[in-house]
């Protein structure tokens, strides 16, 4: 494992970060983690030198915390950095953030949590829960005490937002950001990483693979990348020769995954890209960018949807339409339960969605486009 400085926290990190948001699931329900497999996967992982676990309070429906405080007995809590995220778009009233705390203290089983996150924060959040609870006066009394040590916040916005934020979370250590060779311009953005890592803040990186996309890109965007690595490397080199980046969090759902990751992050570096590599994703990027996508990466956060549909499996189909055949996508489409055109704007997934995907555009394009496709094929 290759080791990285984590900020000003006087931490080193593994360069593989161990994310717990896609567990390997039962039967495809998010919230039957298929614990022996999992655990096998976390601890295999530790032994082989990952020392920073990530899991958030709603992850797999609030089993991913009980599972790593189980997965973590046995000396394994004692080898790793424990990261943790208050949710903040659950806070209602004062009370909230000490009470999802400590029931997260006793769903991980531990004291303590090393890393402390204040969940998806964007402008709207900062400004209307951060602020009106004064949560950071809160975070910052768990760290007095000792209940968190180090305090920081995960993203999800555009880079003045994430600017406003560092400069009024001026104790801030760390930060999560959604970060990959596709978002530089999207999101914290290229320009909001090297500003967080030129303060002094540890970055970590999530999404390196933009929610599994990047590990089988589009066969126009797979051309533009050499062969002489998997797509999944060359998306994770490309976030590992970011110098200002600390952990990169994949959310591991297989062993293979584990161990191909594994193997990627004991040849990484920062630098480790030559110009050329570098000119290579930026034509990547060019391409992807020519493409009609819903930006979905499938975390689930929208779920359940109060009228049935499965609405991250009504996305991934929906961008299967670029990135594979139609027929496949009708195929993947035609056997979800509930189509996109059952959507009744409620507006409940836009409201708690990171990457703000609003189903008014995106259901009724999905619904229309599958429609379309079952036409002309019964027409054929
Ligand atoms: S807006 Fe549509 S997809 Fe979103 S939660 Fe409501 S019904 Fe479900
Ligand atoms: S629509 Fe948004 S909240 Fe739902 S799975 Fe996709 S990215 Fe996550």
């Amino acid at each position: 494992m290759q080791y990285r400085e984590f900020g000003k926290t006087g931490v080193k990190v593994s360069a593989l970060g161990f994310g717990c948001m896609r567990l390997p699931v039962i039967g495809g329900v998010n919230t039957q983690i298929e614990e022996e497999e999992a655990a096998r996967m976390l601890r295999t992982a530790i032994d082989r030198g990952v020392n920073y676990v990530d899991t958030a309070y709603p992850y797999h429906g609030g089993e991913s915390e009980k599972f790593v405080g189980r997965a973590l007995q046995d000396g394994y809590r004692e080898k790793v950095y424990l990261a943790s995220k208050s949710p903040v778009f659950s806070i209602t009233k004062e009370e909230d953030f000490e009470n999802f705390l400590q029931t997260q203290l006793e769903r991980l089983q531990t004291d303590h949590i090393d890393f402390y996150l204040l969940h998806a924060l964007d402008a709207d959040r900062w400004e209307n829960v951060v602020k009106k609870f004064d949560l950071l006066t809160k975070i910052r009394r768990a760290k007095e005490d000792g209940r968190v040590r180090h305090i920081g916040f995960s993203f999800h916005d555009g880079a003045e937002a994430f600017i406003r934020i560092l400069d009024e979370f001026e104790d801030c250590e760390f930060c999560q950001i959604q970060y990959n060779y596709i978002d530089v311009e999207h999101q914290a953005t290229q320009k909001g990483l090297e500003e967080a890592a030129r303060r002094g803040l540890g970055v970590v990186v999530m999404e390196p693979l933009l929610g599994g996309k990047l590990a089988s890109p589009p066969a126009q965007v797979a051309k533009a990348l050499s062969p002489a690595r998997t797509p999944v490397e060359w998306a994770l080199d490309f976030v590992w020769h970011q110098a200002g980046v600390g952990p990169v969090l994949s959310g591991m759902s297989t062993m293979q995954q584990t161990l191909d990751n594994l193997d990627y992050a004991s040849r990484s570096s920062a630098g480790m890209l030559s110009g050329e590599e570098l000119g290579m994703f930026a034509e990547a990027r060019r391409v992807y960018e020519t493409m009609a996508f819903v930006p979905c990466t499938k975390c689930a956060y929208c779920m359940p949807c109060p009228f049935g549909l499965d609405i991250p499996k009504i996305y991934e189909s929906y961008n299967m339409s670029a990135s594979a055949s139609p027929d496949k996508a009708l195929e993947a489409y035609n056997a979800l339960a509930v189509g996109a055109d059952a959507c009744r704007q409620c507006g409940k997934c836009l409201g708690v969605c990171p990457q703000h995907i609003d189903p008014k555009e995106s259901m009724a394009q999905a619904a229309a486009f599958f429609q379309d496709l079952r036409e002309k094929k019964a027409k054929k």
